[in-house]
């Protein structure tokens, strides 16, 4: 008897990513100016590709620990005590995964049995309820509101909850709206993880890119660190993002059972990009803080010109990327960013990728050169002025 298809159903449901659809419009075009992508516009640090081309001339080019380099652990405990107050044994708690990304999906499938539900606040990164649903779980979303700078409450959790909840994700600096969750906005989210026994899934991965405050990991609020699932990595502050290396910090148990999955489906992360990131986190730091400042500056312009544009926005505190309101337009989401595209050839992304509440907002990354970003701005306004 044939088959209808081969496909499982749960992958048959699963819509394809919002951005890749509009990037593959945008690669088609000449002269555009991509304010897309969510990456660093800097090239890795040449001291950390160095690392990593020595050890190939020494030929580690074999598998590592299944968990990874001890010497890389090692550094990333130290890292996490140094910057963030947070305590992980590089024995047991922690494992160096291919990106934040794999980090993810081992962490919901270490915990999630079917049906099992994990809340989603959006506007989100666009992985995390695909994920959800790949590990056998349900996606249950919260919407947030640009009047509470993207802000979760703890009533808004409270109603999300029921006897099928596990996990909440949270994602600090966020993608993306950029907004910076606080000590006082990690508390209150705590307050309720306590309440309802729930753990939190902290995406931490934008960390080192916060530009007013100080970070404040979850995992370092009071009771917090035995129900966090604390995700990491590589690309984002240190500008590695085709180095395909994260990492995930978690308490003993819940460490294991991810080192499971990751042993069989993964085996391993890439052995030079793991030497590659020693050398980063030994000598890497002020390159960082380097980038740091340079994103900084450019946000500031980017945030005030669009501001003066029309197109409001609160000033993100953390990540690169600016999630300005286009309601004042009469378009939606994807009518803005297409006809932006076709018009003034700025790709941007519309915001209901991110989510219902994404839609009558656009995302706009300032990983960009200066020149760019002013030129972006030239063509956003006269698009503006024609409409
Ligand atoms: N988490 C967030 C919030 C992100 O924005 C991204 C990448 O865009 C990732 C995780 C994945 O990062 P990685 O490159 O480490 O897989």
């Amino acid at each position: 008897m044939k088959k209808t298809s081969y496909l499982s159903k749960t992958v048959e449901e699963l819509k394809p990513s919002g951005i890749r659809r509009f990037f593959d419009l945008a690669a088609g075009m000449e002269g555009v100016i991509s304010l897309g992508v969510g990456e660093p516009d800097f090239v890795t640090s040449w001291s950390v590709r160095e690392a990593a081309i020595l050890s190939l001339e020494q030929g580690y080019t074999s598998y590592t620990a299944n968990a990874g380099l001890l010497e890389l652990r090692e550094e990333i405990s130290a890292y996490m005590g140094q910057s963030f107050g947070v305590s992980y044994s590089p024995k047991n708690e922690i494992i160096v995964t291919v990106g934040a990304s794999q980090a993810l999906d081992i962490a919901l499938r270490a915990i999630v049995d079917p049906g099992d539900e994990v809340i989603v606040i959006e506007p989100s990164f666009v992985s995390y309820a695909p994920l959800v649903v790949l590990a056998g779980g349900k996606a249950v979303t919260v919407n947030t509101k640009k009047e509470n700078d993207f802000k979760v409450s703890k009533e808004e959790l409270e109603q999300a909850i029921t006897a099928r909840t596990k996990a909440i994700i949270l994602c600090s600096p966020n993608n993306p709206t950029g907004t910076m969750l606080g000590r006082e906005d990690l508390i209150g989210i705590a307050e309720v993880a306590k309440k309802y026994d729930l753990l939190i899934l902290s995406d931490e991965i934008y960390a080192e890119l916060s530009y007013d405050e100080q970070f404040v990991s979850l995992a370092a609020i009071d009771g917090m660190r035995e129900r966090t699932i604390l995700i990491s990595g590589f690309s984002k502050g240190f500008a590695m993002t085709g180095w395909r290396l994260g990492f995930v910090c978690a308490p003993e148990e819940i460490t294991q059972a991810m080192l499971k999955i990751h042993q069989y489906a993964m085996m391993c992360a890439p052995t030079m990009a793991q030497f590659a990131a020693v050398e980063a986190l030994r000598n890497g730091r002020d390159d960082v803080e380097e980038m740091r400042k340079s994103y900084r500056r450019r946000r500031n312009y980017f945030v005030h010109s669009l501001n003066e544009l029309g197109l409001e926005c609160h000033t993100p505190g953390g990540a690169f990327y600016v999630f300005p309101s286009i309601k004042s337009t009469g378009l939606t989401s994807l009518q803005f960013a297409e006809r932006l595209l076709l018009e003034e050839k700025v790709a941007v992304v519309p915001g209901d990728v991110f989510g219902e509440s994404g839609e009558g907002h656009i995302r706009c990354s300032y990983a960009s050169s200066m020149e760019q970003l002013q030129e972006s701005i030239k063509r956003i306004k006269s698009f503006l002025e024609r409409l």
